[in-house]
């Protein structure tokens, strides 16, 4: 619990002490599986320091499933933008009942998310529309932990590629379990496991976000289609 204890402290500097740490940890945790690396995580830091979200995508039920294994009870995060698919929730509901999870949902605070229904914002302004949907309500959460679990993995983009296990974001120690398993990997634990599948996966959405920004496609092509933008703004 010392690196534990270092890291909380050090959560708001930028001091050399916390690059050498989270070097320490990367060190630590990549010879490991995704498996072992959670629960060394849950061995190490206490829960309540350890903040969990997911968006119940087409790859969400991997790092789902192991975590409900290794810490069952454990709080998961549902950013609920309000501009879900209507599949979207009903997976979400079908996997916190297929593994019990302890499912939370944070939203955008009811005057603010109303603003982008009216105004339309995802039209004129992503980065404002995922700011005020995703990333503020996050940033409350963010606030009460040391640690976020994140499942990223390398082969999404090129942007994922560059990233350890162990991240620094600005007040949070980002982690990646799963970031360096293979597509060929995932998919297989997903058959191993039985893990239902997203619906729309089937009808050729390959990344899913909200309703206005996802299309069918290959890999994350299908996000902010024909646009610039790659990521909603929590994971950068
Ligand atoms: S993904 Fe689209 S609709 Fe959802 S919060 Fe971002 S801009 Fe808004």
């Amino acid at each position: 619990m010392i690196v534990a204890g270092e890291l909380k402290r050090e959560r708001h500097h930028n001091t050399r002490n916390k690059e050498s740490l989270i070097g320490t940890l990367n060190e630590r945790y990549k010879p490991l599986t995704p498996w072992e690396r959670l629960e060394l995580l849950f061995d190490s830091f206490p829960a309540r320091e350890i903040l969990m979200t997911s968006s119940f995508g087409a790859s969400s039920a991997i790092l789902l499933h192991m975590l409900s294994k290794v810490k069952p009870g454990h709080p998961v995060y549902f950013v609920d933008t309000t501009h879900h698919f209507k599949e979207t929730i009903a997976y979400r509901n079908q996997l916190a009942q297929h593994l019990g999870l302890n499912v939370i949902d944070v939203s955008a605070k009811p005057n603010r998310s109303r603003f982008t229904h009216e105004n339309r914002t995802w039209q004129k302004n992503h980065d404002l529309c995922c700011f005020i949907n995703k990333v503020q309500p996050v940033n409350e959460l963010r606030e009460r932990h040391t640690l976020w679990i994140s499942g990223l993995m390398k082969h999404q983009n090129a942007n994922r590629d560059k990233l350890n296990i162990f991240e620094k974001k600005r007040d949070i120690v980002k982690f990646h379990p799963i970031l360096d398993i293979t597509k060929e990997e995932a998919e297989l634990y997903v058959y191993l496991h039985d893990l239902p599948a997203h619906p729309l996966v089937n009808q050729g959405y390959d990344s899913i976000g909200c309703t206005h920004c996802t299309a069918k496609g290959h890999g994350r092509t299908g996000r902010w289609a024909n646009t610039a933008k790659v990521e909603c703004g929590l994971h950068l």
